[in-house]
C-alpha cells in the first residue's frame, strides 16, 4: 500500500485518496488539435509520472503527485498552484507558447459576462 503525503494533512494511507489521472495543464487558448491532445492523450511513461490526486477521506483537496510508475515511489507532492519540478505540462506546444496561427472553434469560457449580457442569477430589470 502506498503512503501518500497530503500537502495539508501529512502522510496517510493510500485508501484515503483517489487518483485523478495525469496532471495536465489546461491552456488558455488552443487549437482543436491541442485540445484533443489535452483531453485524450496521456504520456504513460515508464518512470516519473505527474498525477493529480484528491484526499477524499481527509481535507478533500486536489494536489500534484510525482510517482514512479515502475516502483510506485512517490517523489513529490504539492498543492495545485505549485507545479511539480521537472515535469513539462502535457498539451502545451513544444515552444511553450500557445499557438495563435490557426483559428480555433473552441474558446475558453469566461466568467465575466459579455457587454450587454445579463449575468446568470441577476434580478430581472424593473418593469
Ligand atoms: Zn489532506
Amino acid at each position: 500500500m502506498l503512503q501518500i503525503t497530503c500537502p495539508w494533512c501529512g502522510p496517510r494511507e493510500e485508501i484515503e485518496f483517489r487518483n485523478g489521472g495525469e496532471g495536465v495543464a489546461i491552456p488558455a487558448q488552443a487549437t482543436d488539435a491541442e485540445w484533443a491532445r489535452v483531453l485524450y492523450y496521456r504520456s504513460n511513461p515508464a518512470g516519473a509520472y505527474a498525477e493529480r490526486w484528491v484526499h477524499v477521506h481527509g481535507c478533500r483537496q486536489w494536489f500534484h503527485v510525482v510517482r514512479d510508475t515502475l516502483t510506485h515511489e512517490i517523489t513529490h507532492t504539492s498543492p495545485l498552484d505549485v507545479p511539480p519540478p521537472g515535469t513539462p505540462p502535457v498539451g502545451q506546444p513544444s515552444t511553450g507558447q500557445p499557438s495563435t496561427g490557426q483559428p480555433s472553434t473552441l474558446q475558453p469560457t469566461s466568467l465575466q459576462p459579455s457587454t450587454g449580457a445579463t449575468p446568470l442569477g441577476s434580478p430581472p430589470a424593473a418593469l
